[in-house]
Formats: structure tokens, C-alpha cells, sequence
């Protein structure tokens, strides 16, 4: 306790660890994994799964994620689901750029993931090729409660992430693999 008492005595800034930076940043997180606003990147039969998810039954909202939005810059979470085209690929990371920071992205079912079982000179062998992922959901499709478990696998690492990690040097560096300044 007395530890605690002269951490927060003693100003630590924003820049090291210590106890009021740690607990704001657990406050944040709790308050940012409860209000995820998805952005559903749907292009085929996942997408139909992502529907039964949605709705009554499975009813993903019930775990603060009910506000979707089909503008990039409204939203935190990208969820692809379906086969990427190399044509398509161009599209899904201008949207991906399009989102603000903080943003995380989850790769639903096969083809997303790693292209499926579409082999071929056309389609994407996983989106991870041109954007950064958090998090895969395997199937084909996956699901509802699988997709489900994808998106609060996501709560769990928005809920534990740190406020200085996206200024951190490995992010920066993650970024710069994608070509991303
Ligand atoms: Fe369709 Fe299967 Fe690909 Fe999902 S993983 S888009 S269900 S082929």
C-alpha cells in the first residue's frame, strides 16, 4: 500500500509504468472492449454466417459490439469475412487505412485466414498478406459461436492493451513491414 501511496505521490508522466498509468490504462480498456464498433468487410459465404450471428439467436450486440457502421472511420474493429481477390486486396486495405487508431482487425473462416480452399492465381492466400490481424476465426464457415469467441478474444487483448503501445517502436515497426508510415 505504501508503495502505491508514493507512486502516485511522486508524478510519473505518461512515460514508464507505475500505478496511476496502469490503472487508466485498465479503465480505458475496460470502457473501449465493451463498446466495439465492428465494421463488417463481408464478400461471401462467412458474410451469411456474420448475419446469424447478429441476430437473435446468437446476438453478438449483447457484448457491447450493437453499433455497427459501414464508414471506416467510425469504427474500431475490421471483421473480414470471405474470399479476398488479389483485385479486392487494394480495396480492403484502403479501408483499413481509412480506420483511426486504435484499430484491430479479425480474419473470420478459411479464406480470409489463409485463402481457403481457393488456390488459385486470383484469390488472396490470407489478408494478413496486406494488413495486420489480431485475431483468426478457423471454419468454413466458423460458426456463430466461433465467431463470437474471435471477437472476444478481441475484447480481451482491447481490454489489456496498453495506451502507449500504438506509439510503442515494435508497433511502429509492425506497421512498416505493411508499408504503413
Ligand atoms: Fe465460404 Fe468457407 Fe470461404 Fe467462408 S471460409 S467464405 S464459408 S468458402
Amino acid at each position: 500500500y505504501n508503495e502505491k501511496v508514493k507512486s502516485v505521490a511522486v508524478p510519473e508522466g505518461y512515460s514508464g509504468e507505475g500505478f496511476f498509468a496502469t490503472t487508466f490504462d485498465q479503465v480505458i480498456g475496460l470502457a473501449r472492449k465493451n463498446s466495439i464498433w465492428p465494421l463488417p468487410f463481408a464478400t461471401s459465404c462467412c458474410g451469411i454466417e456474420f448475419m446469424a450471428t447478429m441476430a437473435s439467436t446468437y446476438d453478438m450486440s449483447r457484448f457491447g459490439s450493437e453499433r455497427m457502421a459501414f464508414t471506416p472511420r467510425q469504427c474500431d474493429l475490421l471483421m473480414v469475412m470471405g474470399t479476398i481477390s488479389k483485385k479486392m486486396a487494394p480495396v480492403l486495405r484502403q479501408v483499413y487505412l481509412q480506420m483511426a487508431e486504435p484499430r484491430w482487425v479479425v480474419a473470420v473462416g478459411a479464406c480470409a485466414s489463409s485463402g481457403g480452399v481457393f488456390d488459385t492465381y486470383s484469390v488472396l492466400q490470407g489478408i494478413d498478406q496486406v494488413i495486420p490481424v489480431d485475431v483468426y476465426v478457423p471454419g468454413c464457415p466458423p460458426r456463430p459461436e466461433a465467431i463470437i469467441d474471435g471477437f472476444m478474444r478481441v475484447q480481451d487483448l482491447v481490454g489489456q492493451e496498453s495506451l502507449r503501445r500504438r506509439h510503442s517502436d515494435k508497433y511502429k515497426e509492425l506497421l512498416n513491414s505493411y508499408g504503413i508510415q
